[in-house]
C-alpha cells in the first residue's frame, strides 16, 4: 500500500477551535497509525481576514496537543506562482477559459435563473469564445455541463451530486488571485495529499475539487467527511457553548492528554473505552470507526476524563504541567520530591489543574486562613484539650511518618475518650482552613513538624480567646 499522507489546512482567521483540532487530530492519528505522513498548510489566501498571531496561536495550539507534522509549515501565500502557472496550464489545455462578462451582466444571469426556478448560474456566455487573457479577465473552469459526480466517502458511503447543479466555476479573480478551491486541489496535489479527511461543511465544495483532479490529470484522493461537532442543544457548535478555542483549556487547568482524547472520542469510538493515551489512540486509529452522526460536545464530560488522566498520570510527569498554576498563585515548591508528595495526595480528588492548585494551597501557606464556617465548627472550645495534648505528643515526636503518627492519634484518642473525627476534623481545620483535604496523616507528614506545630499553637490560641 502507498504511504498515506494526511493533510491540516487551518485558515488562520482566529484561534484553533475544538472543531478543527479534532480534525487535525484524526489525520494526524491517521498518518500515525499507518506511518505515513501529516503535512501542515496554512490557508492564508484571505490576506485581510489571515493573521500572524492566528497562524502563532494555532501552531501553539497544535504544539500543546503534541501534535507534530513531517511536512511544512506550507503558506498559500507563498506559493501563488505555482498557482498561476496551474492556471495557465488548464486554460491552454482548453480545460478554463478567459471570461470578461461585467458583474453587473453577470448579477443579471444570476437572477434570470433564479426566477427560472434553478440555482445562480453563470450562463456560459465565454465558455466557447476562445478568449484571449486580457486585464481584468476571470479565468472561469469548464466544468462537466451533463451527468453526475460521486464522493466515494469513507465515512458517509457514496454522496452522488449533479453536475447540472454547477457552473463555471471561477479559479482566478480579476486580479489574477486564484479562488479557495482551486489552490486547495493544486496544495493537496503537488503535496501529495491521497487522504483528505474534514469537516463535512466542506463536503459542498468536493464536486468542484473532483473535477479540478480529473482536469488535471491527477489521482483522486480519498474522502472522508466528519460530522461537525455540536453543542448540547444539537446546534452548531459556538461560544455559547463554553470555550471554543484549544488553549482555552489549557488556561483552565485541562490536561493536552486529556483534550486530546476528548476530542477524538467526540467522532471516533472503539467499542465503549472512554479513555484512552495518546500512544494508544495512534496503535488504535481507525477510519472505519469515525462515526456517521455529530458529536455532542459536554464539558462536563472533558471534565471528568481530565480528572481521569489526572489520576492517571504519574505525579513527576504531571507536575510541569501544574507549575504554571502553582507559579500563577506564588507557590514554589523548591527542589526535590516535595511537589510529588503533594501532587501524590491530591491526584485522586482534582478534576483540573487549576482546582489542584488552588487545594494545594494549604502546603505552602506561611499562615492559615480560616474558612468562616470550618472554623465555627471545629476550632471550638471542646477541641482545645485534643489539639493541645496532640501538639505536646507531636514535639516529642521523632519521626513524621505515617505509622508514628497514626499511634500519637490513638494515645490522644484514649487519653481524651474522643473519637477519631473529634479529634482530626480540628485539627484538619488548624493545618488547612478547611475541613476537606487529603488523608490527616499524609498531610502532616508532607506540612513537616515545624509548620505543623506552628499551626497547632495558632488554633490553640484562637480557641483560647
Ligand atoms: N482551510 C479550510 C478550513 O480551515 C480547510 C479546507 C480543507 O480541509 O479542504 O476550514
Amino acid at each position: 500500500m502507498a504511504t498515506i499522507v494526511t493533510r491540516f489546512p487551518p485558515s488562520p482567521t482566529g484561534y484553533l477551535h475544538v472543531g478543527g483540532a479534532r480534525t487535525a487530530l484524526f489525520n494526524w492519528l491517521y498518518a500515525r497509525h499507518t506511518q505515513g505522513r501529516f503535512v501542515l498548510r496554512i490557508e492564508d489566501t484571505d490576506r485581510v481576514r489571515s493573521t500572524k498571531e492566528s497562524v502563532d496561536a494555532i501552531f501553539e495550539a497544535l504544539e500543546w496537543l503534541g501534535i507534530d507534522w513531517d511536512d511544512g509549515p506550507y503558506f498559500q501565500s507563498e506559493r501563488l506562482e505555482l498557482y498561476g502557472e496551474y492556471i495557465d496550464k488548464l486554460a491552454q489545455a482548453g480545460k478554463a477559459y478567459y471570461c470578461t462578462c461585467s458583474p453587473e451582466k453577470i448579477d443579471a444571469m444570476r437572477k434570470a435563473a433564479m426566477a427560472a426556478g434553478g440555482k445562480p448560474k453563470y450562463d456560459g456566455t465565454c465558455r466557447e469564445k476562445g478568449l484571449p487573457k486580457t486585464e481584468g479577465a476571470v479565468v472561469r473552469f469548464k466544468a462537466p455541463l451533463v451527468g453526475s459526480t460521486i464522493i466515494k466517502d469513507v465515512i458517509k458511503g457514496p454522496i452522488e451530486f449533479q453536475n447540472s447543479e454547477l457552473d463555471d466555476f471561477v479559479i482566478a479573480r480579476s486580479d489574477g488571485t486564484p479562488t479557495y478551491n482551486f489552490v486547495v486541489v493544486v496544495d493537496d496535489i503537488t503535496m501529495g495529499i491521497n487522504t483528505i479527511i474534514r469537516g463535512d461543511d466542506h463536503a459542498m465544495n468536493t464536486p468542484k475539487q473532483i473535477h479540478l483532479y480529473h482536469a488535471l490529470g491527477s489521482e483522486l484522493p480519498v474522502y472522508g467527511h466528519v460530522p461537525m461537532v455540536l453543542g448540547a442543544d444539537r446546534t452548531r457548535l459556538s461560544k455559547r457553548h463554553g470555550a471554543m478555542s484549544v488553549t482555552a483549556y489549557r488556561e483552565m487547568g485541562y490536561l493536552p492528554e486529556a483534550v486530546l482524547n476528548y476530542l477524538v472520542r467526540l467522532g471516533w469510538s472503539y467499542g465503549d473505552q472512554e479513555f484512552f493515551h495518546t500512544a494508544e489512540l495512534i496503535e488504535k486509529f481507525s477510519l472505519e470507526n469515525i462515526g456517521k452522526s455529530a458529536g455532542i460536545f459536554d464539558q462536563e464530560k472533558l471534565q471528568a476524563l481530565n480528572a481521569d488522566h489526572i489520576q492517571a498520570m504519574a505525579p513527576q510527569k504531571l507536575y510541569p504541567h501544574l507549575q504554571p498554576f502553582l507559579a500563577r498563585a506564588g507557590y514554589d515548591p523548591g527542589p526535590g520530591d516535595y511537589i510529588e508528595k503533594i501532587i501524590a495526595t491530591l491526584n485522586q480528588r482534582s478534576k483540573t489543574l487549576q482546582e489542584m492548585a488552588d487545594a494545594a494551597g494549604f502546603y505552602f501557606a506561611d499562615d492559615i486562613e480560616y474558612e468562616e464556617k470550618a472554623a465555627r465548627k471545629f476550632l471550638k472550645p471542646a477541641a482545645l484539650e485534643p489539639v493541645r495534648l496532640l501538639a505536646e505528643k507531636l514535639t516529642a515526636l521523632k519521626v513524621f511518618a505515617e505509622k508514628p503518627l497514626e499511634d500519637v492519634f490513638r494515645a490522644v484518642m484514649e487519653e481524651t475518650g474522643l473519637k477519631l473525627g473529634k479529634i482530626a476534623q480540628p485539627v484538619r481545620v488548624a493545618l488547612t482552613g478547611r475541613t476537606a483535604s487529603p488523608g490527616i496523616f499524609e498531610i502532616i507528614e508532607i506540612i513537616g513538624r515545624e509548620k505543623v506545630l506552628k499551626r497547632l499553637a495558632k488554633a490553640v490560641a484562637y480557641m483560647e480567646e
